[in-house]
């Protein structure tokens, strides 16, 4: 039997492994998906929700690129939330709580019905690696497949191993055994393998929480869909409910600490600093008198409830235990205990900007994997990755994303230049252009790059055209209506009376006046769509900092634009420190601006490197 070729191969059907595949596929590359079973692809592994702060953004900008997750949230979406709506637009974040099988069932389906990609069930177990370069995979059941193309995505299951209290499970996650042979095979390639740890809480039955008492949290009204495609959210909506420890719980807790993975010696690799078991939430603020849990229903026909906020591996009696003193949960049944899980992963200086190892040409790395934690942190690198690979399959150049483009930049940019000591995970405090980088505007930033690079769709570019042209015949006639302060005032409107005349985007820029408001003076502008008309809201709104913030883009895209060649000789740098010598041997930087954000690159180190890169490139023209 011949062995089967694809352009690309990727390996795991978790988040990134489903977004990589499905952007291969989209520019065109005969693509494989392997992964342990076909039923687990879309599967949450932890909290069944999409999105929040700086991960919403993620999810935008993942469907910006024609990418999965947005329009598969909308489709088991079954509470959907804009996160800190009393805030700036820049910095709200979409968030829907997703019915697990909902979620999954529309991953699988949308994935079954990608063109050019063949999904194959079974265990990767070793990277074929000729002369630096990959070139094809051997299946732990004998089966090799060839591809000089391969995006590895295996998420918590390198050498998994779950812990509750003081039992220990390999596992890469409950119920599915961990991925030993791939993580071999990387040691034989030399790359240097962390450890890493993460947790998640008991699952509950809610037929056994007595919500009476507990404050209920709705979502909106109406549900606001994370994809520009999704018309309107036709799944029914849920409640979640809010009840929170106690100091009796914490009491529990502390008198079982020792017997916490974490806390007894059995695990000493780092936990995601921000979504903390509860016991280093005890250990860390034990002076708060509580800690919010929200109580969240796992889908429309189960009774099973994820309690968010108290991830632990103490053991499944202590758990049982301090859920006895929380109120509401005093008889609530635990219906899969809480664990810790460690994990192998990559330190994500390994890597190009574009995903592909230094180390392998032709292996790309997305997801948990790079050290990051998340769903969505996930998805978009496996879409970058994934879209990378097929372009290089096609003798195509990769493409990067810049930190002034999207978040998704930021956060490759941040892994491959800082590396990782504990799980990365995305904030829009991370991003210097925030302003620029908002959810609502993330088709804006990407969707011509994405289409540029072969990987959106014929719909989604017609979609974005009809959107662009009604957003700019709505801005020009708002810029076109205009009054003076004397008919603002008579309008209520409290203006400067400097007699300088006022156009509806000028009026849109104050905090206080609306759409709505401006539409009540000028009715012809009520047939614009609530869509485009919250678009030119938020940008008047923007326009005058975002004019401020262009001086700090283009001096970024200055040092951006000075490449450094793949093959510069780092070392033979004169003038420099070791430490600072080593740093750029390590993360070997791309663009001078790249490594200006190296920690601790010095601005007399930027002058040498720039002296000398300055020197090669004279050097190769005139060659
Ligand atoms: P995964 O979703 O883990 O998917 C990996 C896929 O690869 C699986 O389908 C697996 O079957 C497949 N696979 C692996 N090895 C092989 C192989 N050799 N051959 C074939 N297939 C293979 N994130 C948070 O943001 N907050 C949290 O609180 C949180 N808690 C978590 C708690 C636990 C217990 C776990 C396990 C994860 C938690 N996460 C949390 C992380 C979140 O689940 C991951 O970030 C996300 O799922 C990563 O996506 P991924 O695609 O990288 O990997």
């Amino acid at each position: 039997m011949t062995d089967r070729r694809f352009d690309v191969i990727v390996i795991g059907g978790g988040h990134a492994g489903a977004e990589a595949a499905a952007a291969a596929a989209r520019v065109g590359a005969l693509t494989a998906l392997v992964t342990h079973r076909f039923d687990t692809i879309g599967a949450m592994s932890c909290n069944p929700a999409i999105g929040g702060l700086g991960k919403g953004h993620l999810v935008r900008e993942i469907d910006a690129l024609d990418g999965l997750m947005g329009r598969v949230a909308d489709a088991g979406g079954i509470q959907f939330r804009l996160l800190n709506r009393r805030k700036g637009p820049a910095v709200r974040g979409p968030r829907a709580q997703a019915d697990r099988k909902l979620y999954a069932a529309a991953m699988q389906a949308a994935l079954t019905a990608t063109e050019n990609l063949t999904i194959v069930e079974g265990e990767a177990d070793d990277l074929e690696i000729r002369d630096g370069h990959v070139t094809g995979l051997l299946m732990a059941d004998g089966r090799r497949f060839v591809s000089g193309t391969i995006v590895l995505t295996t998420g918590t299951f390198l050498r998994g191993l779950i812990h509750i209290g003081e039992r220990t499970i390999p596992a890469g996650r409950m119920g599915e055994g961990p991925s030993v042979g791939i993580a071999a095979s990387l040691e034989r390639a030399s790359f240097a393998l962390g450890r890493l740890k993460t947790g998640t809480p008991p699952r509950l039955d809610g037929r056994t929480i007595d919500w009476n008492g507990l404050t209920a949290q709705p979502g909106d009204e109406p549900p606001v869909p994370f994809s520009t495609l999704t018309d309107r959210i036709t799944t029914p909506q849920i409640l979640c409910h809010i009840t929170r420890t106690v100091p009796a719980s914490h009491d529990v807790i502390r008198e079982n600490i020792k017997r916490s993975p974490m806390y007894s010696g059995r695990i000493d690799s780092r936990g995601p600093r921000y979504c903390p078991s509860i016991e280093d939430k005890i250990v860390r603020f034990g002076d708060r008198d509580g800690h919010q849990i929200f109580l969240e229903p796992e889908g429309l026909d189960t009774h099973r409830v994820y309690p968010n906020g108290i991830s632990t591996g103490l053991p499944e009696e202590v758990q049982a235990a301090f859920l006895k003193t929380i109120p509401g949960l005093e008889r609530a049944r635990i219906e899969q205990p809480g664990y810790a899980i460690e994990y192998d992963h990559i330190d994500p200086r390994e890597l190009f900007a574009t995903l592909e190892t230094k180390r392998v040409g032709g292996l790309y790395l997305a997801g948990q994997i790079n050290g990051t934690t998340g769903y969505e942190e996930a998805a978009a690198q496996g879409l970058l990755a994934g879209l990378n690979a097929a372009l290089a399959a096609g003798g195509g150049e990769g493409i990067t994303i810049g930190r002034d483009e999207g978040y998704l930049g930021v956060m490759v940019d941040d892994l491959v230049t800082r590396g990782t000591s504990e799980p990365y995970r995305m904030f829009t405090s991370r991003a210097e252009y925030r302003l620029s980088l908002r959810a609502d505007n993330a088709d804006q930033r990407l969707t011509p790059l994405g289409t540029r690079a072969g990987c959106v769709g014929r719909g989604r570019r017609e979609a974005f055209a009809a959107k662009m042209a009604a957003l700019a015949a709505a801005r020009e006639r708002v810029a076109s209506v205009s009054l003076t302060p004397g008919e603002a005032r008579k309008h209520g409107l409290a203006i400067n009376q400097d007699g300088v005349r006022r156009s509806g985007l000028d009026l849109l820029a104050y905090a206080d006046i609306d759409f709505v408001r401006i539409s009540s003076i000028w009715p012809e502008l009520n047939d614009i769509s609530p869509a485009i008309s919250e678009q030119v809201e938020i940008e008047a709104l923007y326009a005058v900092y975002m004019a401020r913030q262009q001086a700090d883009i283009d001096a970024f895209r200055r040092d951006e634009g000075v490449s450094i060649p793949v093959d510069f000789d780092f070392a033979a740098l004169p003038g420099l420190s070791n430490e600072i010598r080593t740093k750029l041997e390590t993360v070997r930087p791309g663009t001078l601006g790249h490594a200006a954000r190296i920690d601790g690159m010095t601005p007399a180190a930027l002058g040498i490197l720039l002296v000398h890169v300055k020197k090669e490139s004279t050097r190769v023209s005139a060659a």
